[in-house]
């Protein structure tokens, strides 16, 4: 579904990510991992081009999203997003932060929209919540509305940055069954996260990746029990 081709991203000088290839399968669940400052984020971030990428391709269903005549904000709406920090619109209440990207950007009417929200906030546990306004939500429960937000779009894949590390240590499991109910689902998801049990248990691939450099690629099985370079031997001798 994904073929990332050779992607370098430099700010300045500094190159972020070095020429980084990898493909990922429709249905997948990929779980990145790494060190702060590895390039986690900016590779998310180049996935769905909200960085351009200095060099490289990013080819989802055969379309090269960094081909000047690709319409990159409709593929971007095949891509949903979930942030460490929720990104929620503050002055509107749950369900209307569910419905309005549907309304706005894909034109559904606000029946469909409304009733596809209720079945989203079902789904993660929030149905009694349509009316609240996300300041008065917990950290869980804004990052559950954060990922029924981006399922209204019906997203083909889902793209996470390391969703559960500004949540209480209380808080991280309704997050994670959510995304393993989603990853049962059969969705492709990209998951940035320092939750090794959530990696090694769900993810169905690693990428280990340093200083902008893919390290490390293969089965968490593999990856956790026997890791390949003494850098991921590192990392992993810190964190477990
Ligand atoms: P990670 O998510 O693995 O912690 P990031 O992708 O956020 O790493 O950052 C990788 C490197 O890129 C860091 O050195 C960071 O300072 C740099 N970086 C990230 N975004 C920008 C930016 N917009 N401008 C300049 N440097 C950036
Ligand atoms: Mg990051």
């Amino acid at each position: 579904m994904i073929k990332v081709e050779h992607l370098t991203k430099k700010f300045g000088k500094n190159e972020v990510l070095c020429n980084i290839s990898t493909v990922i399968a429709k249905g997948e669940v990929v779980s990145i991992i790494g060190p702060s400052g590895s390039g986690k984020s900016t590779f998310l971030r180049c996935i769905n081009m909200l960085e351009t990428p200095t060099s490289g391709k990013i080819v989802i269903d055969n379309q090269d999203l960094t081909d000047s005549k690709t319409p990159v904000n409709k593929m971007r709406q095949r891509i949903g997003m979930v942030f460490q920090h929720f990104h929620l619109f503050p002055h509107l209440t749950v369900i209307e932060n569910l419905t309005y990207a549907p309304m706005k950007a894909k034109g559904v009417n606000k029946q469909v929209a409304v009733e596809k929200a209720r079945e989203l906030l079902k789904r993660v546990g929030l149905s009694e919540k349509e009316t609240a306004f996300p300041n008065s939500l917990s950290g869980g429960q804004k990052q559950r509305v954060a990922i029924a937000r981006a399922l209204a779009m019906e997203p083909e894949l889902m793209l996470f940055d390391e969703p559960t590390s500004a949540l209480d240590p209380e808080m991280v499991k309704e997050v994670l069954d959510v995304m393993k109910d989603l990853a049962k689902s059969g969705m492709t998801m990209v998951v940035v996260t320092h939750e090794m049990g959530f990696a090694r248990e769900v993810a169905d691939r690693i990428l280990f990746l340093d200083h902008g450099v893919l390290l490390e690629e293969g089965k968490p099985a593999e990856f956790f029990s026997n890791p390949k370079t003494a850098r991921a031997k590192d990392f992993l001798d810190k964190i477990l």
